[in-house]
């Protein structure tokens, strides 16, 4: 059971340690390890006024910082910590190849340093996927707390493995989500049970190609002790476990949003039933919720429950806790989130889907669609998405910098489909794309925001496009009451 061991028989005391990047997880890096006596230079891009405050406090614990030189590899470095974002081709990183400097991210750090307090460490029940993480996350750690296990959902999620991890709380289990990036410099990451949700190509600039990118997703099946969980619908997910080298006696698990087969969890009238973790799989299956026990019933939101519902029952979890857990999760804003029904007219909010993938699972959910889309492309293309939305729609209002991309996408495989094209980025412009969107309604439609595209251009971020968007829904559900 070599991988359920501690690994943290690292003496720290003496060692050098280069931190790669002041920041979320920089800073307490830094921190950790200079308690534990290593002698640590933090080296960072910028040289900022934030940066050399964070500096400073640094520095008054007894730890060198250097900031406007992130390239270069302090000589007598014996291990790198980086922040999970740095692109691997950076000049550090190669210079630390060069050298036989192991690299090692966030993640790795805390996979390390767990239980070298002497506390027994929780395992960690382990997500990543291009999309879903999040949510499939916090389900998961909505079914753990219904079965009374003390647990928090961390990672990539904005609380940090590292605080978990070291933390005077005590964990049962965590589960984690996990990024690409934070996986590709986590290799001796030993997850209890891990779930791939999807594989769509993102972030290929930074992986470099579609394989760097799947390899780096798989490595969260390695050396897993009781379950990989694939997704049936999406074989590459599959092919990772089949490449995974896992524990003797670790099980491949699939879900489906069909009826299971033996070894998968699935979908049979409106009911989640696990075919995996039950005595007798090739006979029995075991119902653990109904679809509409899961907020919202959208397919790809089954789907998450049924990865979340997967990780929990290979982690021992009792099916009315999945039920239970099911049942009290609510879904983080902005990800199809219902604002208002304004004259049978549903409007409903996933600004978060910032990528095609995300987007071709929210046009799924619903049967006739105005479509508010638009925003920074990022170098996708719209012909699929359009192909397979296209008798969904009533109409598409489009909005941003790259919208044209998609118009001419709805020109080639959509043409009957009236598109509304706003030329207007300033503060207004949601509450016409609102406008237009009514415009074209009719009763019974959807009017979604899943814009397909990230929201720099005309915003700060996803939230505050979602939150335009909701609140000129809002201001004319007040006009109509
Ligand atoms: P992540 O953490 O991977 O970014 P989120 O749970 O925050 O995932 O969801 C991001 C976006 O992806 C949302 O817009 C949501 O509608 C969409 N989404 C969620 N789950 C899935 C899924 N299983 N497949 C495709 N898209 C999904």
């Amino acid at each position: 059971m070599g991988s359920q061991e501690v690994s943290s028989t690292v003496d720290w005391q003496g060692k050098h340690v280069t931190v790669a990047g002041l920041g979320v997880s920089g800073i307490p890096a830094a921190r950790a390890l200079h308690e534990r006596g290593a002698l640590v230079t933090v080296v960072n891009d910028g040289d900022d006024e934030r940066a050399r405050a964070q500096a400073a406090e640094l520095e008054a614990l007894g730890i060198t910082v250097r900031l406007g030189d992130g390239a270069t590899l302090p000589p007598s470095t014996e291990l790198v910590v980086t922040a999970p974002g740095w692109q691997p081709d950076k000049p550090l990183f190669l210079a630390a190849a060069e050298a036989g400097v192991p690299v090692w991210g966030d993640v790795e750090l805390a996979w390390r340093l767990r239980g070298d307090d002497g506390r027994e460490p929780a395992p960690w029940l382990a997500v990543t996927g291009t999309n879903g993480k999040t949510t499939t996350v916090r389900m998961l750690a909505s079914i753990l707390e219904a079965a009374g296990l003390r647990t928090a959902a961390v990672g990539n999620i904005g609380v940090s493995l590292l605080d978990a991890v070291l933390g005077e709380r005590e964990y049962d289990v965590l589960a984690v989500e996990l990024s690409s990036y934070q996986l590709h410099w986590a290799p001796s990451l030993r997850a209890h049970s891990a779930a791939v949700l999807n594989l769509a190509p993102d972030h290929l600039d930074w992986h470099g190609s579609m394989a760097a990118y799947a390899a780096d997703k798989g490595r969260v099946y390695e050396g897993n002790t009781v379950a990989c969980v694939y997704n049936a619908a999406d074989p590459a997910t599959e092919d990772l476990v089949r490449e995974a080298d896992v524990e003797e006696g670790c099980r491949a698990i699939g879900f489906t949003l069909g009826a299971p087969g033996p070894s998968q969890l699935g979908v049979v009238d409106g009911i989640l039933v696990d075919r995996a973790f039950v005595a007798n799989r090739q006979k029995q299956a075991q119902e653990l919720a109904e679809v509409t026990d899961v907020n919202p019933p959208a397919p790809h939101n089954i789907a998450n429950a049924l990865a979340a519902a997967a990780l929990a029952r290979a982690f021992g979890v009792e099916p009315a806790a999945v039920r239970d857990g099911l049942r009290a999760f609510r879904p983080d804003a902005h990800r199809i989130e219902h604002v208002a029904d304004i004259d049978e007219v549903r409007y409903v909010d996933d600004s978060k889907a910032t990528n095609t993938h995300a987007t071709e699972a929210s046009l799924a959910a619903y049967d006739s669609i105005v479509w508010i889309a638009g925003g920074l492309a990022k170098g996708a293309t719209f012909d699929e998405l359009v192909t397979g939305a296209a008798k969904r729609l009533r109409g598409v209002v489009l909005i941003g910098a790259d919208r044209a991309l998609i118009r001419e996408a709805l020109t080639r495989h959509a043409p009957e489909v009236p598109v509304v094209d706003l030329d207007r980025t300033d503060t207004g412009a949601m509450s016409e794309a609102v406008a237009r969107a009514a415009e074209l309604a009719r009763p019974g439609d959807t009017v979604l925001l899943a814009p397909a595209c990230a929201s720099m251009d005309m915003f700060t971020n996803y939230n505050k496009r979602g939150e335009a968007f909701a609140d000129a829904v809002r201001a004319r559900a007040d006009e109509s009451a």
